[in-house]
């Protein structure tokens, strides 16, 4: 075995979960399984090496200078890959060349730019379960951001959703914790389904840790040591330690996959979820948050609908406000102020968003300041981003300004890191560092000289040519260099005869001699000294900037995150001054009022003009349920959908699609949609339905808002109704809730409802007839529809006219009175008459028996058998009494 091969099995062998690329010169290579692997993955050659004797191993490499692309593959495909350097300069080192792993990618610890989504963050997270409570922590190590929370366990899954990490640490233990669900089985990381989309669907990005990992003692001191501090308290964690275990995982975790150099993370936030209104992973789909329909990828979410932002970090922003919208009023306003102070100002606003296009990913290049992997051109561009911010706390000025004076404090201007970075680093750096082509000229005298010499001995060799001929008289004359003289002069065989007395002779070729003269010798090695002095210097002083740079870092963060705000703010009031939306006024009274509302994205959807407002009024008492019926394509779902994300949009600060909106904040909102209604749970089943339904009702509070869209479709008509109905009756009666809700149904027979729950209103969507044909109006109406328009909805999808016809004759026949007998041998049909389902009709036989029996003679046996009788009789009605 060779001296390699040993080198790479002991190294393989620490990292047997990862897949080693071995640095060999220019190349990465995989070996043995790896290799096979690799090859597969990466589309590359699978070759073989000797790696001694009678020892042939599989092997295929790729360049070292295209890492970033086949990393970015490997990753994206679920591996966890080891980079193993060569420590020394192979061409400086006798024997073997000190290798080692420098670093573990794993999707959490991504900090390649090629690889990462420029408007989401990309979270590392940790969870650690203790009974019924759990610790949470998360990292972005693109941003340094770094956040810890402990949280009953039912609300870690809709948390989890929102961060959406990339990776989760658990501890690895027998079983996976409850909240993986199904899907969870065996070892190893899963990744989202090839849509990219629902990661949840399909289970969790899981790596399981060592359950040491997640110990409490070496968590603490993980803590104090990276942060250099003496106690927990300053960051309020010291009596959460779920959170403090689930944030030490984090930072072991860190230092293993980051060998060399430390991260630095900004300081650590303690959260709690009780402050941010939660959304679960149905209410973000139904509403559309974040993605449109599966297929339809990001066009039509409220996201984009929002997204004016100028910055990658305004845009991250963004993102997480609109999963985490705020409960606190005095916040709310501070927002809305925010977004009023641009909105009413146009100067303001465009001097804003064209500052704001001048200002570069300041998150992350700080991040690759802090790991060492910044370029050169991004310090540019994070000294022209930093200048820039000056400018935009300039907009944050002015008349009226009292109200933003909290984010001008935050844009004060970090002059230090700007001087640093105008003095140290050249205006267009090119090349890489060591080229010579990077430190600005004037801020290293010895760099500048050697410079001067290089250029200088550079400039001798490049006009010696010349100058020879001429002395020599030889046209011929040829400056040449190679490895192994360096530079010399070679005069060809013909003109041997002419060659100068102070020429050395160091070669002879078959068709002349090659020379050198010691002024030559003595300019090349001044050149090359100069070029290897240049090197060490200009890399130790460009590690130096980034070091002094680090330790501004507290301010160029502030910046970021400030400049981060204002994008938003700006950005909220650029699309609704667009768009025509409206500063909502919020209260911590429960009642909601809307005037002329519309629907952001589908309004947008179909063009100006044509989308009709219409009006909702909640409140917690006499208007708390509405139901709104009509038929199908009238716009039921679009208006229920409207008002919950207008409570939404007001909730993370945004103004809103109305022509005036007054809002009680609200807790949270749930969503759920019916089966057939809900396109992206195709393997969805009625039970799911159910099950969700049922989750509602039991978290639901006064201040909750409920958003139901055709619930009970999933089943027959009568159980849908039943089911419906008594959603709606519990909604309604149960003193626990007492919530507003929209009940969006096609069910008319619902609306009779009103008439015995005094909190329920009617509202239907007004349809015109003309000579037969439906003509949807998408107006809300007072007072409940009175059919189901299912005929004229058929008739203008363009079904054939004779089977319209006929649908017409069949259901006269069925709305005809005393048609459509339930215990009719027919079995179950639908018609007016039965639908209303009374729960005690006198003709029936189950009626007949609970009203014949002599209740006050009976013994509690025999009350529970007759019970037991009637039971069987509901559920089998052919049956003869007993
Ligand atoms: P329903 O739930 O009643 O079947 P939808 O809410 O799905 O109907 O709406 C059907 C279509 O009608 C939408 O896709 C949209 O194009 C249009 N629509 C809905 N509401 C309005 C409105 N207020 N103004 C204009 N068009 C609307
Ligand atoms: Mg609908």
């Amino acid at each position: 075995m060779t001296p390699v091969r040993r080198q790479y099995l002991k190294i393989k062998n620490a990292y047997p979960d990862a897949l080693v690329l071995f640095r060999l010169g220019d190349f990465y290579e995989t070996f043995d399984a790896d290799a096979h692997l690799a090859s597969r993955e990466l589309e590359i050659t699978l070759t073989a090496r000797s790696m001694g004797k009678g020892l042939k191993v599989p092997m295929a490499g790729v360049p070292a200078h295209a890492l970033e692309s086949y990393l970015a593959r490997l990753i994206k495909k679920g591996h966890r890959v080891a980079i193993c350097e060569q420590l020394a300069d192979p061409a400086a080192s006798r024997g073997l060349v000190e290798r080692d792993v420098v670093r573990v990618v794993t999707p959490g610890t991504i900090l390649e730019s090629a690889l990462l989504e420029q408007n989401a963050n990309n979270y590392l997270s940790a969870v650690v379960e203790d009974g019924p409570v759990a610790g949470l922590a998360y990292v972005d190590i693109t941003t340094g951001e770094f956040a810890v929370a402990q949280l009953d366990l039912e609300r870690l899954l809709p948390e989890l959703e929102r961060i959406a990490p990339a990776e989760i640490l658990i501890p690895a233990g027998d079983a996976l914790p409850n909240w993986v669900g199904g899907n969870g089985s065996g070892a190893g990381p899963r990744y989202p389904g090839p849509d990219g989309g629902e990661p949840y669907r399909h289970g969790y990005p899981l790596t399981q840790l060592n359950p040491a990992t997640f110990d409490l003692d070496l968590a603490k001191e993980a803590l104090l040591s990276h942060y250099g501090i003496r106690s927990l308290e300053s960051f309020g964690c010291e009596s959460l330690p779920l959170a403090v275990r689930a944030a030490g995982a984090i930072l072991d975790y860190l230092g293993q996959t980051y060998k060399t150099g430390k991260l630095r993370l900004a300081a650590l936030r303690v959260y709690s979820s009780a402050a941010y209104m939660v959304l679960d992973s149905q209410t973000r789909r139904n509403l559309e948050l974040f993605q449109a329909g599966r297929w339809e990828n990001q066009r039509f979410s409220l996201l984009t609908a929002l997204d004016a932002t100028r910055t990658a970090m305004g845009g991250r922003l963004l993102r997480r406000w609109l999963g985490q919208p705020l409960l606190q009023l005095e916040e709310l306003e501070q927002r809305h102020d925010a977004v009023e102070h641009y909105f009413t100002d146009a100067f303001r606003r465009s001097d804003a968003r064209s500052t704001l296009a001048d200002i570069a990913d300041l998150e992350r290049i700080l991040g690759r300041i802090q790991a060492g992997t910044v370029a050169p051109r991004e310090l540019i561009a994070l000294k022209t981003g930093l200048e820039a911010t000056t400018r935009l706390a300039a907009t944050l000025e002015g008349e009226g300004a009292a109200p933003v004076a909290w984010l001008l404090r935050q844009l004060a201007p970090a002059p230090d890191a700007v001087t640093l970075v105008t003095e140290a680093i050249a205006p267009e750096p090119s090349g890489s560092v060591g080229e010579g082509n990077i430190i600005r000229e004037g801020f290293s005298p010895e760099l500048d000289q050697l410079k001067a010499a290089s250029r200088e001995a550079r400039g001798f060799i490049a006009g010696l040519e010349a100058r020879e001929r001429e002395r020599t008289g030889i046209r011929s004359l040829r400056v040449g260099y190679n490895q192994i003289f360096g530079y010399y002069i070679e005069i060809s065989k013909s003109n041997l005869g002419q060659t100068p007395a102070d020429y050395i002779r160091r070669q002879t070729l078959a068709n002349g001699e090659r020379y050198i003269v010691p002024e030559l010798k003595e300019y090349e090695s001044l050149a090359l000294n100069a070029r290897e002095r240049i090197h060490e210097i200009e890399q130790s002083l460009f590690r130096q900037v980034c070091g002094q740079l680090g330790c501004h870092a507290e301010a160029i963060s502030r910046l970021a995150a400030a400049s981060a705000v204002v994008d938003v703010f700006s950005a909220l009031a650029e699309v609704a001054v667009q768009h025509n939306y409206v500063r909502p006024r919020l209260g911590l009274d429960q009642a909601i009022n809307i005037k002329d509302g519309r629907h952001p994205v589908v309004e947008r959807t179909l063009g100006a003009g044509v989308y009709v407002p219409n009006d909702v009024q909640l409140s917690n008492d006499d208007a708390r349920i509405i139901i709104i019926t009509g038929p199908n394509m009238a716009g039921k779902s679009t208006y229920i959908r409207q008002t919950a994300i207008i409570v939404l949009m007001a909730q993370i600060g945004s103004f809103v699609p109305a022509a005036e909106a007054q809002i009680g904040l609200v807790d949270r909102i749930f969503t759920r949609v019916g089966l057939q209604d809900d396109l992206t749970t195709g393997q969805s089943t009625f039970m799911v339905e159910m099950l969700e339904t049922a989750a509602i009702l039991n978290q639901a509070t006064p201040r909750s808002l409920v958003i139901l869209d055709e619930i009970g479709r999933g089943t027959s008509t009568y159980d849908g109704l039943s089911i419906a109905r008594s959603v709606i009756e519990h909604l309604h009666n149960d003193p626990r809730l007492g919530c507003k809700s929209l009940f969006a149904t096609h069910y008319h027979e619902l609306t009779e409802l009103a008439q015995t729950l005094p909190g329920v209103r009617n509202y239907s969507v007004a349809v015109a007839e003309e000579e037969g044909r439906v003509v949807f109006l998408h107006r809300i109406v007072a007072g409940g529809a009175d059919r189901s328009y299912g005929v004229h909805v058929a008739q203008l999808a363009g079904l054939p006219r004779a089977v319209v016809n006929r649908a017409w004759e069949v259901l006269e026949e069925l709305e005809r009175p005393g048609a459509g007998n339930r215990n009719g041998s027919g079995g179950r049909r639908v018609g007016p008459a039965t639908l209303q389902l009374p729960l005690f009709q006198p003709e029936q036989p189950v009626t007949a028996a609970v009203l014949a029996l002599d209740i006050p003679n009976l013994t509690p046996l025999e009350a529970i058998n007759k019970l037991y009788e009637l039971q069987g009789k509901a559920r089998n009605p052919d049956e003869k009494f007993g």
